[in-house]
């Protein structure tokens, strides 16, 4: 069976709430009990609303935060406490891709400099070696080699993220976790850039992370997708059972809220009513049993447990074979030439130890 390349169990984040002039801080828990696995060469997506705990959980995964409870494994080795020299070699090998292309670079550096970083910082390259390897990363990305003493403000958004994208690739990570890493671009620019991360991983087989909250993005790219709602994952299975047949409520209302593709559609769930709860006070039970068309009492006071289903598919309701019985798949075009590649991908990295050609 094959190790898995990251693996959260039972991660929790608490952070102090709002001060309070006369009564204690309330704690905020961003991330609640989570357990999940990413598996070599897959692209897992974190979905959920904004507040959903989903950006965390990806820090947490990359030790860019520390975890308040539970644990976290990088290819079997527990890296919950790491520091030091071992926390060095992880930053090179779990590389992120910022949402904000425009706040992340730093704007008195120029490209050359930006992605060079990282080559002195985690390499000790010399400067010659260092030029060159830069301009092989900006080929790598589509942008060209006469750019590299440019500075960040001289580019589009666009440009700026591929500019991120080869900072990101620069120390020769084996996963990189995107966060957001298409939102804050143009819609014209977005599927140039997922195409691109598409492309890189394929090219250099790296496992990816996505958080994201644009489902579009999340089914065009990923393999598996864990679905967050205050905290906790309410679903997880793979991207076309989450698109063709959501089994809890909350990502059944998530699919219906996207915007219809054929114009006079009818919708066949109830749409997402309210907002996100206070995150410093979750509801009792089930945490989405304010906003479920499906509620009990049972689901007020009790919380549901997280289902393994056949097949590896979680989800955590108490009712969700009732709802579902009666309830009409959403229909959705076939899946796409794109997405079965990666699947195959991913099942050969779930049989084999060593990865596929990278042309194949
Ligand atoms: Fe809705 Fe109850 Fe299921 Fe929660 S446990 S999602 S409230 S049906």
């Amino acid at each position: 069976m094959t190790t898995p390349i990251l693996e959260a169990r039972d991660l929790s984040k608490h952070f102090p709430g709002p001060k309070k002039l006369f009564a204690p801080s309330p704690v905020v828990t961003a991330v609640d009990r989570v357990s999940l696995s990413v598996m070599p060469g897959e692209t897992l997506a974190i979905v959920g609303e904004s507040g959903s705990g989903k950006s965390t959980l990806g820090r947490l995964l990359l030790r860019l935060l520390a975890a308040s409870e539970g644990r976290v494994f990088y290819q079997g080795e527990e890296i919950t406490h790491a520091s030091g020299t071992r926390l060095n070699q992880l930053r090179r090998e779990l590389q992120i891709i910022f949402q904000d292309p425009f706040a992340s670079l730093n704007p008195r550096m120029t490209v050359e400099q930006i992605v060079g970083e990282p080559l002195w910082l985690h390499q000790n390259m010399n400067k010659a070696d260092r030029q060159h390897r830069v301009i092989e990363l900006l080929q790598t990305v589509g942008l060209p080699a006469a750019w590299a003493g440019r500075y960040p403000h001289e580019f589009s958004g666009g440009q700026r993220q591929r500019i991120g994208i080869a900072r990101a690739l620069a120390s020769g990570p084996k996963l990189l976790l995107g966060d957001e890493p298409v939102s804050a671009l143009d819609v014209s620019v977005q599927a140039q850039v997922v195409n691109l991360l598409e492309s890189l991983k394929h090219q250099l087989g790296l496992t990816m992370v996505i958080v994201a909250h644009g489902l579009a993005v999340i089914r065009h790219m990923s393999d598996r997708v864990a679905v967050m709602y205050l905290g906790q994952i309410v679903e997880l299975a793979r991207v076309d059972e989450i698109f063709d047949a959501p089994l809890h409520p909350y990502t059944q209302a998530l699919i219906a809220s996207a915007p219809q593709m054929q114009p006079g559609a009818q919708r066949t769930t109830p749409l997402l009513q309210g907002d996100l709860p206070n995150p410093a006070s979750p509801p009792s039970g089930c945490r989405f049993h304010t906003r479920c068309p499906y509620v009990t009492d049972e689901c007020r006071q009790i919380e549901p447990i997280n289902q393994v289903l056949e097949g590896g598919r979680q989800v955590a309701c108490h009712r969700w074979q009732e709802i579902n019985r009666d309830r009409s798949v959403i229909q959705i075009a076939p899946l796409s030439a794109a997405f079965l590649r990666r699947r195959a991908l991913f099942e050969h990295a779930a049989t084999h130890s060593t990865p596929p050609a990278r042309n194949s």
